[in-house]
C-alpha cells in the first residue's frame, strides 16, 4: 500500500532482510490508504483508467487533483480521497484495494520508500531505498522475509519504474530550457502526461503529423495502443521542453 504520513520513522534498506506481510488478516487491514497525498505518474494513470473502463479525462476529472508542490516546473496529478470521515481513498473497500493489479506504483512500494543522491559520478543520482516504518501498521510483526529485490519484484515495482523511467527524466532534468517554460508548456505538459486520449486526438487533428515522422508501428499504435501513445508523449515533450531531437522533422 501506499507513502508513508507524519511521524513515520525511515530506515535505510541495502542488503539487509526485512519482515513484512500485508493481508486482511491484520488487525490494521486498510489503515494506511487514507488521508494520502498520493502522486501519480502517468503511467499509473494509464493503468487505473483502463481498469475502470474511463477516458483519461474523465479520469482525471473524477479522482484526481493538481499538486504543485512536488516540482518546482510542472503541475503534477494526485489521486483524490474522499471528503467525508478519514478521507479514505476512493478505490478502499472493506475486501482491500479495488484495483489491486493495477494500482498505483507508490502503493505497491509501500512499506517502502525511494529516494535518489548524488553518485560517485558528477551529474549520476543513484536511487537508494529505505523502510517506511509507521506505529499503526502491524505488517511488520508478520513472519515472512524479504530483500529488497524480492519485494521490487513481488510487487510489481521494477515494471513501473522501467514504465516512469522516461518520464521521470522530464520533471527531474536540470536543463537550462525549463528557465524559459511558461502556462502553455505546463498545458502541454499535463495533456501529454496524464490526459492520453486528449493527446491522441491532439496528434490526430493538429498539423502534428504533418510536422513529425513517425515509424510505422507508432502510427499503428495510435488508436489501441496506450503504452506507445505514451511514449510517444514522452518524446514530444523531451523535444518540446527540454530541446531534445527525440523527434524527426519532416522536410
Ligand atoms: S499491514 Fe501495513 S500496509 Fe498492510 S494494511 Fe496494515 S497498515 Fe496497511
Ligand atoms: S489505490 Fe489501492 S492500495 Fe493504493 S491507496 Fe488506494 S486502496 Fe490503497
Amino acid at each position: 500500500m501506499p507513502a508513508g504520513r507524519r511521524g513515520a520513522r525511515f530506515l535505510p534498506l541495502w542488503n539487509e532482510k526485512f519482515r513484512f506481510a500485508c493481508h486482511p488478516g491484520v488487525g490494521c487491514f486498510g489503515e494506511c490508504c487514507a488521508d494520502l497525498r498520493l502522486i501519480l505518474t502517468p503511467y499509473d494513470v494509464l493503468r487505473m483508467k483502463k481498469r475502470l473502463g474511463m477516458n483519461s479525462s474523465e479520469f482525471l476529472a473524477q479522482y484526481t487533483l493538481l499538486d504543485w508542490e512536488e516540482n518546482p516546473w510542472f503541475p503534477m496529478v494526485r489521486l483524490r480521497m474522499r471528503e467525508e470521515g478519514r478521507r479514505e481513498c476512493p478505490f478502499l473497500t472493506a475486501q482491500g484495494c479495488s484495483i489491486y493489479e493495477d494500482r498505483p506504483g507508490a502503493c505497491r512500494l509501500y512499506p517502502l520508500g525511494r529516494g535518489a543522491r548524488r553518485g560517485h559520478l558528477p551529474d549520476v543520482e543513484e536511487e537508494f531505498y529505505f523502510l517506511v516504518v509507521e506505529d499503526h501498521c502491524r505488517g511488520f510483526e508478520e513472519r515472512r522475509e524479504w530483500t529488497l529485490g524480492e519485494w521490487l519484484e513481488d510487487q510489481g515495482v521494477l515494471e513501473y519504474n522501467a514504465m516512469n523511467r522516461p518520464w521521470m527524466e522530464i520533471v527531474t532534468s536540470k536543463s537550462a530550457n525549463l528557465r524559459k517554460i511558461g502556462e502553455e508548456h505546463r498545458a502541454m505538459f499535463h495533456m501529454a502526461s496524464y490526459d492520453l486520449d486528449r493527446f491522441r486526438g491532439f496528434v490526430k487533428k493538429s498539423s502534428f503529423l504533418k510536422r513529425f515522422r513517425l515509424e510505422e508501428d507508432e502510427l499503428k499504435g495510435l488508436d489501441q495502443d496506450d503504452l506507445s501513445l505514451l511514449f510517444l508523449a514522452i518524446r514530444w515533450l523531451k523535444f518540446s521542453l527540454l530541446g531534445e531531437m527525440t523527434l524527426e522533422i519532416r522536410h
